[in-house]
């Protein structure tokens, strides 16, 4: 399976590549998680990138082709691979189809994760991690027990910086211009398939099975 999840932030792409990497065994590849990686890690690149990310724009394209051939060089993904949040511009999806035929391995598909834009709001700026269990939560979502089970644990629940209003407004902005014109790419490629991603994790999850 090489599949690439395209979706707005919030379309609910990285918890569903996580349900499909332990059902698929094959590795989930975050662009967003290796960014905050190397933020985490405090190199110069992460401390450029970590502007790049608080004022919700884009890390540059020939930065990120760098970060991606390097990661589908490694090992692990001769069996297939779940890209999140990469391709984000149409030069990114072109690099990656270059990068991919070089290797033979084409893509499957593209899977869009189609939600709302008022839910979206409401998935951004509720989004929660909980500090003791690494769970994924939201304010607005979330069943109160399971909120009440991290904060008995010890737990905090913890906001990602680029959730903020401002943040968010930009980062879907960004998502809208520079975005959304993967999406038509993969459409004229025939590989574009959309999922209905709105309501409940798991039936979100079957709708995307079905889908692939
Ligand atoms: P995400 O966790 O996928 O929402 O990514 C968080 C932030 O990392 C984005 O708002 C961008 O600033 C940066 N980022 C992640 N993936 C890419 C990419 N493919 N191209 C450029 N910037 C990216």
């Amino acid at each position: 399976m090489r599949i690439v999840l395209l979706g707005a932030p919030g379309s609910g792409k990285g918890t569903q590549a996580k349900k499909l990497t332990e059902d698929k065994r094959v590795p989930h590849i975050s662009t967003g998680d290796m960014l905050r990686a190397a933020v985490a890690a405090g190199t110069r690149f992460g401390q450029r990138a970590k502007s790049i990310m608080e004022a919700g724009q884009l890390v540059p394209d020939d930065i990120m082709l760098g970060i991606i051939s390097e990661r589908l060089a490694e090992a692990d993904v001769k069996d297939g691979f779940i890209l999140d949040g990469f391709p984000r511009t149409r030069q990114q999806a072109l690099d990656l189809e270059e990068l991919l035929d070089g290797l033979e391995q084409p893509l499957d598909a593209a899977v869009l994760m189609d939600v709302d834009f008022d839910i979206l709001m409401k998935r951004l700026t509720g989004r929660r991690t909980c500090s003791a269990s690494g769970k994924l939560l939201n304010v607005y979502f979330s069943p109160q027990a399971e909120i009440d089970a991290c904060l008995s644990a010890g737990g905090e629940l913890i906001q990602r910086e680029d959730d903020n209003e401002e943040t968010i407004g930009n980062r879907l902005d960004v998502y809208r211009s520079q975005t959304e014109p993967v999406v038509e790419f993969y459409r004229k490629r025939g590989k574009l398939k959309t999922v209905d991603a709105e309501g409940d994790i798991d039936a979100v999850y079957q709708r995307l099975l079905a889908a692939l």
